[in-house]
């Protein structure tokens, strides 16, 4: 038996980085996964069969979060196709070049905090009417290790990350009773587009700090959102997950 087998979930943020290995991971669990994303062009196809050789069903779809009609045409077209929604994801994120908060850019911190944080509240806002009606559901946000350990030079960044855990522990305390199970997860440094656009001085200083002294593969971070996703999950309600090799923050 699958994890995720009879499964429906939809996947915001799922073009390139986790967001894809998550796609890849639920379609091997037995998942049918829309997959939604600003930036699915050139990668639509490929995401697809790589889904499908993972044995999985997958469709595609575009959804800028920052727009709050993308975000509820996908939770639409999910319920359209699969008949209800199980699973949601919202992944969709982005960094800022590392700078300190005085000379910070306010147009930046602003699109930081849309695509961060209003982009999964209104993900969440969207698939927890169809999920409290069936009585069923599992959403997973993804924050980060800096929700935790905010750094220096990222603290628009880590602000909204840190928003994310509180936002989700706050949703999930309303709704478990009815069903819907509600986590994030906050991983730490991954090999993605996100990371590689960071200072790569900043990058080497960091892997070195890790105990485990190199950054994560997407592959790497996938399972835990499968485990959140799961049946198995059904005691974790509003926790924060955290695959990062060790990046402790006590
Ligand atoms: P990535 O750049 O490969 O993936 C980000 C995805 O979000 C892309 O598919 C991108 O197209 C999508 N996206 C960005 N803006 C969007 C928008 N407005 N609407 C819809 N989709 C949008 O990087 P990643 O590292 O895989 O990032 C995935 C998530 O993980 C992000 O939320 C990121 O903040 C978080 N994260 C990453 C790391 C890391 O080290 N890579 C660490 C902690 C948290």
């Amino acid at each position: 038996m699958l994890r995720l087998e009879g499964k429906s979930a939809l996947v915001i943020g799922s073009a390139t980085g986790i967001g894809r290995a998550v796609c890849l991971a639920f379609a091997a669990e037995g998942a049918t996964v829309l997959a939604a994303d600003h930036g699915l062009r050139d990668d639509k196809r490929t995401l697809l069969e790589a889904i499908s050789s993972a044995g999985g069903r997958a469709l595609a779809c575009d959804c800028d979060v920052t727009k709050e009609a993308d975000v509820r045409g996908a939770v639409e077209a999910a319920v359209a196709e699969f008949g209800r929604l199980d699973i949601m994801v919202n992944n969709a994120g982005i960094g800022l070049p590392m700078r300190s908060f005085v000379e910070c850019d306010w147009e930046d911190w602003q699109r930081v905090f849309d695509v961060n944080l209003v982009g999964v509240a209104w993900g969440m806002k969207h698939a927890l009417p169809y999920m409290l009606a069936q009585g069923y559901g599992r959403i997973v946000n993804t924050a980060s290790q800096l929700a935790h350990k905010p750094a220096p030079g990222a603290a628009a960044y880590s602000a909204s990350k840190a928003a994310v855990v509180a936002l989700t522990t706050a949703v999930a305390m309303e709704v478990a009773e009815r069903g819907v199970v509600v986590n994030s997860v906050c991983p730490g440094p991954t090999d993605t587009h996100t990371w590689r656009a960071s200072d790569p001085d900043w990058r080497a200083w960091k892997a070195s700090q890790l105990p485990i002294r190199r950054v994560g593969e997407p592959r790497e971070i996938a399972p835990a959102y499968v485990y959140l996703a799961s049946d198995e999950a059904s005691y974790m309600i509003g926790q924060s997950i955290s695959p990062n090799g060790g990046d402790v923050s006590w």
